[in-house]
C-alpha cells in the first residue's frame, strides 16, 4: 500500500520532521529496533522473531504492507497477547505519524497500560531521545510523541471513544468490555465509527481471551472473512495439524490419597493425528522444531460449527475431523495475498516454551473436572475458547443429529432385551421402553403418556396392559420387557398396591425413588421400606450420577458401546423433556457440588422416564449378564435365517 502514500500524508511526514515510513512488518521493526528490558519480558534482548511465531503471523496481518485491515485474536491467556499490543504501538509511533488509540476496559487497566506502553516506548532504540518531551496527560489519556499520538480510552466512556480520527485503533480484551457504554449501546462499535475517515487503509486490531459464545470476541471471529490457526508439523511424520485438546492430549494417571485417579500432569503428550505416524507420540521438548515448521489454515471448532448448521436435523451423516491435505494450507508468506479481516485462533497448546505449558493445562483441566467453576476459567484461559455454560449440558443437537429410520415393531436386530421406566404425573402416567443390547448400546423403542388419572384404578390396569405386551425382534422372537423401575415419590400409595400386586411375578416390577445426593449410584443396592401404613420397599435412584451418565452417552458420536439410537418415529417433545435439564454448581465450604436443574418452564418427564429405564437395566444387571443375553439373540438371529436377508 505504501505505493499509493497520498500527497496528504507526505504533508504531515514533513511538518512531523519525520522520514517517511520504513517499509517493514511490525514484527521486523520490534527485531530491529526494540530491546526489550529486564524489567519488562523475561526473554530481554531484542525482540526475537523465532521465539512465538505466532505472533508474527498477527503483527504481520498489522503492518502497513498488508491490505488487511482488521485482524480479530481469539486466545488464551499467557500466550503473548498484550505484547503484540505494545509492539504494534511502538512500531506506530516510531514509524508512521498516524493516531493510534487503544481502548481498554476501566481505568485501573488504563493505567497500567500507560506504564507498560512507556516502558516499551522507552525500549525503543530510535524513540529514547524523542521521550524527554514525553508527555501523559491524565484525564485525556493521551500519550504524546513527536508526530505521533496514542490515546488510551475506556470502554466506559463514551466520550473519549468519539471524536478523535484515528488510523489505528487497538481493542485489548474486549470481552471484558461493558456491554453498553453510557447508553450508547456496544462500546466496540462506537469505537469502529471513528474509523471512516481513513477509509480503505485503517487498522484494526482487536484481541481478547473469549469467555462465553456472546462475548464480543466469538462474534468478530466468526464475522471475518478468512478465520485461521497455526497447523504444525509433527516431528516424526511431518503432517500438518492443529492439536485438539480433548482428542490428542493423552497422559498417565495416578491415584491421589483419597484414592480416586489423577492426570500424572507431568506426563502430558500429544498423539500425532496422522493414522499413518509410526511413533505418534510428541513431546512438549518437539515444540520449538514444530513451532519452526508450521502453515496456517481454518480453525477445527469453528469448521465443526459450520458443518452441524449446515446439517439437517434429520441427516444421519457424521461429522469427521477436516481432512486437510498440506496444499489447502497457507505458508507464511502467503499471508500477504489477504485482504479485508482475518480472524486468528491462538490455541494455547502450541504457546512456545516459557509461556503455557501442557503441564499447567492439564493441571487446569483435572480442576475442572473436580470443580464445576473451574470449568469456565479452563476453557477461556487454557483452551482459548468460550465455554457454553448456559446451556444444559444434554444438548438437543446431539440427540436429533443422529436420528434413525428404525422401528419398534421389529426390533432392531442388535437389541436383545428391554427395560422401562415410569414416571408418575398429576394426570397421566408416561412411559419409556428402552432396547439393550452389547456394552449398553441402546434404541429408545417407545415413549407414551397413558392418559389416565392415577389416582384412580385405570391408569394402572391401562398401564400394566401395555407393559404386558410383546415385542417382536427381528429375528422372529418375541421379547417382554425384563424389568420395571417406577417412580415413587407421587401417589406411592397407588405405586405401592400396584408394585405389590406384581411381587414374585418375574416380572422385575419395582419402585424406585428419585435422589438428588451427589454420588450416590444409579441404583442403590439396599432395599429401603417406606412407613408401615404404605407397606412398599424401595430403591433410591442416584439421579444426578444416572444423568450425568447419560449426557456422556448422549454425545457419543459413533454406534458402539453406549451409544444411544434414537428413531425418527419419536415425537419432537420427547427430546426437548430429555434435554431439559442442566448442571449447576452449588457451593460448599469444601468446594462446589455439580447437580442437574430443570430448565423453568420446560416438561422433564422423558428424561425422568429415561433414568428409571437405566435403573431398571442396572438393577437386572445384578441377576442378569447382558452380554451373555445377547450372545444368545445373536445365535437365534442367525438360526432365524433372517440375517441375510433383512437389514435392521
Ligand atoms: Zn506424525
Amino acid at each position: 500500500m505504501n505505493n499509493s502514500r497520498d500527497s496528504v500524508s507526505l504533508k504531515r511526514y514533513w511538518l512531523s520532521g519525520m522520514m517517511p515510513p520504513e517499509s517493514i512488518t511490525v514484527w521486523e521493526h520490534a527485531a530491529k529496533y526494540v530491546n526489550l528490558s529486564k524489567k519488562i519480558s523475561s526473554f530481554s534482548g531484542y525482540y526475537n522473531p523465532e521465539l512465538n511465531p505466532m505472533l508474527n503471523v498477527i503483527m504481520h496481518l498489522l503492518g502497513p504492507n498488508s491490505a488487511v485491515e482488521r485482524t480479530v485474536l481469539a486466545k488464551g491467556t499467557q500466550c503473548g497477547g498484550t505484547l503484540i499490543v505494545m509492539l504494534l504501538a511502538t512500531f506506530v509511533a516510531n514509524n508512521c505519524p498516524d493516531p493510534v488509540m487503544i481502548v481498554v476496559s476501566d481505568e485501573d487497566e488504563r493505567d497500567e497500560y500507560y506504564h507498560k506502553l512507556t516502558e516499551f516506548l522507552d525500549c525503543c532504540i530510535p524513540l529514547r531521545p524523542k521521550l524527554k518531551s514525553l508527555k501523559y496527560l491524565n484525564k485525556t489519556g493521551v500519550v504524546q510523541i513527536p508526530g505521533s499520538q496514542i490515546y488510551i480510552s475506556t470502554a466506559t466512556v463514551a466520550r473519549s471513544l468519539r471524536g478523535k480520527h484515528i488510523k489505528y485503533l487497538i481493542c485489548s480484551e474486549t470481552s471484558n468490555w461493558i456491554k453498553n457504554c453510557q447508553g450508547q449501546g456496544d462500546p466496540f462499535a462506537i469505537a469502529l465509527s471513528r474509523l471512516d475517515t481513513y477509509d480503505g487503509r485503517k487498522k484494526i486490531y482487536a484481541e481478547s481471551t473469549p469467555t462465553d459464545p456472546a462475548s464480543n470476541i466469538d462474534r468478530e471471529l466468526r464475522k471475518c472473512d478468512h478465520q485461521l490457526t497455526m497447523y504444525w508439523a509433527c516431528p516424526h511424520c511431518g503432517y500438518y495439524q492443529s492439536p485438539d485438546f480433548f482428542q490428542d492430549m493423552k497422559w498417565s494417571e495416578s491415584k491421589d490419597e483419597s484414592g480416586e485417579s489423577q492426570p500424572d500432569t507431568d506426563s502430558a503428550y500429544l498423539v500425532c493425528q496422522n493414522p499413518v505416524c509410526e511413533i505418534k507420540r510428541i513431546e512438549e521438548s518437539d515444540k520449538p522444531k514444530m513451532l519452526s515448521d508450521f502453515k496456517l489454515g481454518p480453525i477445527p471448532w469453528l469448521e465443526e460449527e459450520k458443518k452441524k448448521r449446515l446439517l439437517s436435523e434429520n441427516s444421519r451423516k457424521r461429522i469427521h475431523r477436516p481432512g486437510l491435505e498440506s496444499e489447502d494450507l497457507l505458508n507464511f508468506s502467503d499471508l500477504d495475498m489477504l485482504s479485508g479481516s482475518v480472524g486468528v485462533w491462538y490455541n494455547p497448546l502450541q504457546s512456545p516454551l516459557g509461556f503455557k505449558s501442557w503441564k499447567v493445562i492439564l493441571k487446569k483441566f483435572a480442576d475442572s473436572e473436580r470443580y464445576h467453576e473451574e470449568k469456565q476459567p479452563f476453557w477461556n484461559n487454557d483452551l482459548g475458547r468460550s465455554y457454553d455454560g448456559t446451556v444444559s449440558e444434554i444438548k438437543l443437537s446431539d440427540l436429533t443429529e443422529n436420528l434413525e429410520n428404525y422401528s419398534r415393531k421389529p426390533l432392531p436386530v442388535g437389541c436383545h432385551m428391554l427395560t422401562a421406566g415410569v414416571d408418575v404425573n398429576g394426570s397421566w402416567l408416561s412411559v419409556e421402553v428402552t432396547g439393550w443390547g452389547r456394552d449398553k448400546e441402546s434404541w429408545t423403542v417407545d415413549y407414551v403418556d397413558l392418559p389416565y388419572d392415577p389416582a384412580g384404578p385405570v391408569a394402572w390396569d391401562k398401564l400394566d396392559e401395555y407393559l404386558l405386551q410383546r415385542f417382536e425382534h427381528c429375528s422372529g422372537q418375541k421379547l417382554r420387557i425384563s424389568s420395571v423401575a417406577i417412580d415413587s415419590g407421587f401417589m406411592t400409595q397407588q405405586v405401592a398396591s400396584y408394585v405389590r400386586k406384581h411381587l414374585g411375578s418375574g416380572r422385575n416390577i419395582f419402585a424406585v425413588k428419585g435422589s438428588p445426593t451427589v454420588g450416590r449410584p444409579i441404583i442403590d443396592k439396599r432395599p429401603r421400606e417406606y412407613k408401615k401404613e404404605i407397606n412398599l420397599t424401595f430403591y433410591y435412584v442416584g439421579t444426578n450420577t444416572a444423568k450425568d451418565t447419560l449426557s456422556k452417552w448422549f454425545r457419543v458420536k459413533d454406534p458402539g458401546p453406549c451409544y444411544c439410537h434414537f428413531g425418527s418415529f419419536l415425537p419432537a417433545r420427547y427430546f426437548k423433556e430429555l434435554a431439559s435439564e442442566r448442571l449447576e454448581s452449588e457451593k460448599k465450604a469444601t468446594g462446589s457440588k455439580r447437580k442437574w436443574v430443570k430448565i423453568p418452564g420446560v416438561r422433564n418427564e422423558a428424561l425422568d422416564c429415561r433414568v428409571y429405564s437405566l435403573a431398571a437395566l442396572e438393577y437386572l444387571l445384578q441377576i442378569k449378564d447382558l452380554s451373555k443375553i445377547c450372545e444368545l439373540g445373536e445365535k437365534k438371529y442367525s438360526e432365524s435365517g433372517r440375517a441375510n436377508t433383512k437389514a435392521a
